[in-house]
């Protein structure tokens, strides 16, 4: 049986103290890079990950740096705690509050980044979902020629290929996710706007049996924008397309809100696991992107979006 406090594989441990030298690094063969480690060690525990070089980016102050003016601005080793306290993300980006807010307790989020939940591509992450609504990109950097540093940037929604896989080429990693202004929630242009997530877990500490952000952009009672994403419901987080169709461009209400949150079944590609069924994953996302979108839109006219009975 293995032995869950121990790291049984021998591995080279590099703490770099730049950037620069932490994408040289990458370009190895077998690296894996260490962010907070709270899914990569416990990998390395139970023999699931082994890589042969680990890569601690704790060191690298430029991406432990956030900012919550005009937009949000996310570094990789930013922790998820100190995301949440943002009065920021608490007030205009709502569903990125409650999405990182269900991660675990207090002591994983002090350790975990939004980097490594987006890298790690669980389909069951909560930060995806969130991200995804908001039109979140990550910005990608790799070791160039000369010492460059070359970038590129990659919405949220683009970057999962699989279970556990992402878009990211061998030598790349993640800089920095960004959430554009016009994702806050609030008042702007004549139109308004609130988001809000939802999950379904065992217990608190759980990840998700299943789960669902929404965002809603509207001008006069007319809907002008929606997106909705599901999470632990397909190989990967994504987009309810059939949902948002239904909304866009017709009048916004409860009765509309209901009608389309029915549609999420055609959206989605839900599993039986040691989490939940197929059955019971297909019910329950009708009720979390229902939930999910009232909320939004009670944040749109300026309520809490605290859950009402509906
Ligand atoms: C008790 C417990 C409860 C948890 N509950 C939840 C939950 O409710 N919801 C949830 O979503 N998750 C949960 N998790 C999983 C985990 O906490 C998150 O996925 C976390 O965000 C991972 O971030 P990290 O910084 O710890 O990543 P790490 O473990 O350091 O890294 C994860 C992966 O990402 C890669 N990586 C890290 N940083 C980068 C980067 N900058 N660029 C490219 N690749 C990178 C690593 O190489 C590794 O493959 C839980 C974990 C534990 C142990």
């Amino acid at each position: 049986m293995t032995n869950t406090r121990i790291i049984h594989h021998n591995f080279a441990y590099h703490g770099p103290a730049s950037l620069d030298e932490a994408l040289k690094l990458l370009t190895g063969s077998d690296v894996s890079l260490l962010a907070g480690g709270t899914d990569l060690i416990n990998k390395m525990k139970l023999e699931t990950a082994h890589p042969r070089e680990v890569v601690y980016l704790g060191r690298l102050e430029e991406l432990k740096e956030f900012s919550d003016r005009d937009g949000l601005d996310i570094g990789a080793m930013a922790s998820m705690t100190v995301i949440e306290r943002s009065k920021v993300v608490q007030a205009a980006y709502p569903c990125l509050y409650e999405a990182i807010h269900s991660v675990g307790g207090q002591q994983i989020r002090n350790m975990a980044t939004l980097a490594g939940n987006i890298a790690n591509a669980s389909p069951a992450a909560d930060g995806p979902p969130a991200l995804m609504v908001l039109g979140a990109q990550v910005e990608i950097g790799r070791h160039g020629p000369e010492g460059r540093v070359e970038m590129r940037k990659i919405a949220v929604e683009d970057i999962f290929s699989g279970p556990g896989k992402t878009i990211l080429e061998p030598g790349e990693m993640i800089l920095r996710i960004l959430v554009p202004a016009e994702s806050a929630a609030g008042r702007a242009d004549g139109r308004i706007r609130g988001s809000a997530f939802e999950k379904n877990a065992r217990v608190k500490l759980d990840v998700a049996k299943a789960s669902a952000a929404a965002f809603l952009e509207i001008r006069d009672g007319v809907c002008e924008l929606v997106r909705v994403a599901a999470g632990s419901v397909a190989p990967v987080p994504l987009r309810a397309k059939t949902v948002e169709s239904a909304l866009k461009g017709e009048e916004i209400n409860i009765d509309s809100i209901k009608a389309a949150a029915e549609k999420i079944s055609e959206d989605i590609r839900p599993i039986s696991d040691v989490r939940s069924t197929e059955k019971y994953r297909r019910q329950v996302m009708k009720v979390l992107v229902r939930d999910a979108l009232l909320s939004a839109f009670e944040r749109a006219k300026g309520g809490s979006g605290e859950k009402a009975a509906h």
